[in-house]
């Protein structure tokens, strides 16, 4: 899908068509800095770079798109967080598994570096361009950790290096309207309702990771 309120400037590499397998769709927004100015179109243009995402939002508040987010764009990085994804992220740990964590997930950069705090024009366009995100993809209500995310917690890195006021942005999105269905989720879950599609992924990623970590019993604390 192509956001409204971006300008749409294709790039025609580091980019892979359709998600891995052609099953998977976007389940999380990732936040990104930037860590320089100006336009990255031409950069992820280059083909050596091997990196993109999907959007870029610039200080003035101008929102660009690079990549449909139909596609993935290269914006996390491969397999390479030592000891793997943040455990908070619940869907991270059977995507890191199975792929990259690009499949999973719709990238923007904002311009500016590290300590640079967002702009008034960049928060606005942020918030508008994460709720798109969340009604188009039907992720349903925006989340912490589940929904939106950061770089750092996909692969080692500091990105973006707390610049994106995330929990002030979610309460500034609202509600996102429920998908009528399971959402995403329902590749998994057909027969659930978005809720209870999500508690029941939550709870199996978890099983999954314990059972991977070599503890067949979870035990009380
Ligand atoms: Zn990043």
């Amino acid at each position: 899908m192509r956001y409204p309120n971006a300008t749409w400037k294709p790039i025609t590499t580091n980019f892979r068509p359709g998600r891995a397998g052609g099953r998977r769709r976007a389940m999380a927004f990732v936040c990104h800095s930037q860590e320089g100015s100006r336009s990255l179109h031409a950069l992820f243009s280059n083909p050596s770079r091997r990196a993109s995402t999907h959007f870029w939002i610039g200080r003035d508040g101008a929102v660009e798109q690079y990549v449909d987010t139909a596609d993935t764009a290269w914006g996390n990085g491969e397999r390479n967080r030592a000891g793997g994804p943040d455990g908070r992220v619940p869907w991270a740990a059977a995507a890191y598994a199975a792929a990259s964590l690009n499949d999973e997930t719709i990238s923007c950069e904002l311009e500016g570096r590290a300590g640079e705090p967002m702009s008034s024009q960049q928060e606005a366009a942020a918030g508008a361009l994460m709720r798109w995100v969340h009604v188009a993809h039907e992720l349903g209500e925006p989340r912490r950790h589940v929904t939106v995310i950061e770089h750092n917690q996909l692969s080692a890195t500091a990105c973006p290096s707390g610049r994106w006021p995330i929990d002030r942005l979610i309460a500034a999105i609202g509600v996102a309207p429920r998908p009528s269905s399971a959402g995403v989720l329902g590749f998994w879950y057909p027969d659930y309702t978005y809720d209870s599609a999500l508690a029941k992924f939550i709870n199996d990623t978890i099983v999954n990771q314990l059972r991977q970590a070599g503890i067949g019993t979870p035990k009380a604390a």
